[in-house]
């Protein structure tokens, strides 16, 4: 084995500022190899071409091209000759899965006036594609049982459980009633499933205009707001239990894979539920009574908000063809030269809801100019060291269906080759966003210093910290704390935000424990046209990046990361950063724990002292809390054991690293990230393997981090939580011990 030095990569960091002739060193790389890709990667970032993405838009967005339609197919033919014409190796991959799209679709108000919503979405005038009516798949929630139920209405804001605990305090039930609730606050299948959890017999989700329409700007087509008959469709399956076909958990969705009947697939919703405009919901909402709405519940529809039941009585009626489709995903791959073995894959979707410009095609044509990047640099002699796979998926929107079949499928080989996924989706204009596993923290801020921002020519990662200290939560937001900005003054890297679910990674992260990132620009233009036949080329090129700009920064960040991550010699996973981030995390699990049981202690002292009785206005009644029994002090020693081991082992892996022999550390790296994960998964769903980070149980896009502690705790459930921080210390120790096993 050659005699291996590994540069620290802390010298570039500790002093970001320093100006030398000089380049300065890539983690994983020796002196010579990083002059290599250095100037390999800068040829790289010349080819992306704004007019290219422009083109590719213009083709894959020509009509809509959901999974089962005729474009769908075409699109993924016309990727795979496009990969074949630039010379890579590359083929298509189908899985066949359960896709309902909609039989009959009926929403009137019997009581106390007849009226019929529309449910469709007309032509606009001068957008050539909102006329394809035709091939349009019509507004509707994917995986949605069969209904036919007729019920007073009852508004219920987000639909998320908080809303279900003041819904109690004014003594408002929801059981046998059908619920309207509004997008936003969690994802659209959190909505059904906690209304179902309550008694309600049938699910109503709009778009308030207060969220993604007239109140925050101009409609569309006059601007890139929601109009009053924009319809958001999109999945309501269970995706927190498992994504993917929901036949066929755990395994690939291949012709003879053994199925479900379609009477046990767990994660169909248990009530029929429909979206629509706020155009078809603004009569049924205006024709509620009972208490008004509390003020954070109401819209910006020209009406009182009030909650119900009734008098308003509305009548569902959904019907769905269970069909079998079969999905395309287009899978190309550049043999590595040293490590084979070692899979660097990139992916991002195809298949859209309808024309799909912002969601997905942003994403899929930066991905495109990335492949033809590659191939060209391939041309020139460019041979990776570990092999690089593109992945372009179908059958994202329905339920992450092509990612989840394709990795279930190739479980086995994944699980000993990928080292990382790189993930993307819809993409923008404004300000790099980054999230993914924090072993991947250190690496991707020296990517992002690599990539110029394209309004300002800074580095997009300076980009992200001046931002971040001028307004973090976005602009017109309030500035960052003092401790914050400084924190952003000194701290090498910028901190990524952890992956919940809402794309392609979960698999890779949550199912597998294949390191990830989910990169993408945005933050500077907002609309809401989000899945509806709106979200076209005449929209993103009238209102987003028209000018492809961000989506050439967007190739050039992943491909530059693709390239790095497949050309390092050493992988350059760090663990500072991800052991400051576990710190983090375990501080506040114990603060969650600390708060919800001086919560209870205090709450049960004022039903004691009268507070709920005395204050309440005799004529608008309200329901004082129950009382609960006070929470056990839980012990936390074993996640502070497993954290300390943790911190043994990173200080150990980096004096390790600059005198170590590389040998097979690379394997042991990637093994070190399958650590993180346990068999059997996370209480009540094995499917979710990683114990670091998961989707919500309620929050289906959001993150829970350290999930089994943390949802035990919100849940209240004390028992499982103690069981769960001995199991995730556990698994904390054995992450260590790996780390500490990569140069023995
Ligand atoms: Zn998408």
């Amino acid at each position: 084995m050659k005699n291996f030095v590994i540069y620290s990569i802390c010298i570039a960091f500790l002093a970001p500022q320093a100006r030398t002739a000089e380049p300065a060193p890539l983690q994983g790389y020796s002196p010579d190899s990083a002059r290599d890709e250095r100037d390999w990667e800068a040829k790289f970032r010349a080819i992306p071409d704004p007019a290219a993405l422009r083109a590719y838009m213009l083709h894959l967005t020509a009509r809509p091209h959901h999974v089962g339609s005729a474009y769908d197919r075409e699109n993924a033919q016309w990727i795979l000759s496009q990969f074949k014409e630039w010379g890579l190796d590359a083929k298509i991959e189908t899985y066949d899965v359960l896709f309902p799209t909609p039989k009959e679709r009926l929403l009137e108000m019997l009581e106390p006036a007849r009226f019929t919503a529309r449910l469709e979405e007309p032509t606009v005038a001068g957008d050539a594609t909102s006329s394809q009516h035709g091939e349009q798949l019509p507004s509707y929630n994917a995986y949605s049982i069969d209904g036919d139920v007729s019920a007073p209405l009852v508004y219920v804001n987000y639909g998320v459980p908080e809303d279900y605990e003041a819904l109690d305090r004014l003594g408002i039930s929801v059981k046998g009633a059908i619920v309207i609730a509004r997008y936003g606050g969690s994802w659209r299948g959190i909505k059904p499933k906690v209304a179902a959890e309550h008694g309600a017999i049938g699910c109503l989700i709009y778009s308030d205009p207060r969220d993604d329409g007239y109140y925050q700007g101009d409609t569309f087509p006059n601007g890139p707001f929601r109009p009053a008959d924009g319809v958001q469709r999109g999945s309501v399956m269970d995706m927190p239990i498992y994504p993917g076909d929901p036949l066929t958990p755990g395994v690939g969705a291949t012709k003879d894979a053994k199925r479900l009947p379609l009477s046990e697939a767990v994660t169909l919703t248990k009530i029929p539920v429909l979206p629509i405009s706020y155009g078809d919901a603004q009569p049924l909402l205006a024709a509620l009574k009972g208490p008004v709405a509390p003020e954070r519940w109401r819209g910006a529809l020209p009406i009182t908000y009030h909650i119900g039941p009734g008098p308003a009585k509305v009548h569902l009626r959904a019907m769905f063809n269970w069909d079998t489709k079969t999905i395309y995903d287009v899978i190309a791959r550049i043999p590595g030269g040293a490590y084979p073995d070692q899979w660097i894959i990139r992916g991002n979707h195809h298949d859209a809801w309808v024309n799909g410009a912002e969601d997905p095609v942003s994403g899929t044509s930066a991905l495109l100019e990335e492949a033809r990047g590659l191939a060209t640099l391939s041309r020139q002699g460019w041979k990776p060291r570990r092999t690089i796979v593109l992945c372009v998926w179908d059958g994202e929107e329905e339920g992450l269906l092509g990612s989840t079949e394709w990795a279930e499928d190739h479980a086995e080989e994944l699980r000993r080759k990928a080292a990382v996924y790189i993930n993307s989706d819809t993409n923008g204009r404004g300000y790099l966003q980054v999230e993914g596993s924090h072993t991947l923290e250190k690496f991707i801020n020296g990517v992002a210093r690599d990539v110029e921002d394209p309004e300002t020519r800074l580095s997009v990662w300076k980009r992200l910290q001046l931002r971040r200290m001028a307004n973090p939560a976005g602009p017109g937001g309030a500035p960052a704390a003092p401790a914050d900005r400084q924190e952003l003054r000194e701290r090498a890297d910028l901190r990524i935000g952890a992956l919940g679910s809402g794309s392609d990674y979960t698999v890779f992260l949550d199912h597998l424990g294949v390191a990830s990132l989910n990169l993408g620009y945005g933050g500077e233009d907002d609309g809401g046209i989000y899945h509806s036949v709106y979200d076209d080329f005449y929209w993103y090129t009238h209102f987003s990046d028209t000018d492809f700009v961000y989506g050439r920064a967007l190739a050039q960040t992943a491909g530059t990361a693709v390239m790095r991550l497949a050309d390092a010699e050493l992988l350059p996973y760090d663990f500072d950063d991800f052991t400051d981030t576990i710190h983090r995390y375990i501080e506040e699990i114990s603060k969650l724990a600390r708060e919800q049981r001086d919560q209870i202690v205090e709450r049960n002292r004022q039903i004691g002292e009268g507070l709920f009785t005395a204050t309440e206005d005799p004529r608008h009644k309200t329901v004082p809390p129950p009382k609960e029994a006070v929470p056990p002090f839980l012990n936390f020693a074993p996640l502070e054991n497993g954290l300390a081991a943790l911190q043994r082992a990173t200080g150990l892996y980096d004096q390790a690293l600059a005198r170590a022999t590389l040998g097979d550390a690379n394997a042991r790296l990637i093994a070190v990230e399958r650590a993180f994960t346990l068999d059997d998964g996370l209480p009540n769903r094995p499917w979710f393997k990683h114990q670091i980070y998961a989707p919500g149980l309620y929050t289906g896009y959001g993150v829970k981090t350290l999930p089994a502690v943390r949802e035990a705790i919100e849940q209240k459930q004390w028992k499982l939580a103690d069981e769960q921080i001995v199991r995730v210390g556990k698994v904390l120790e054995t992450a260590a011990a790996a780390i500490q096993a990569v140069f023995r």
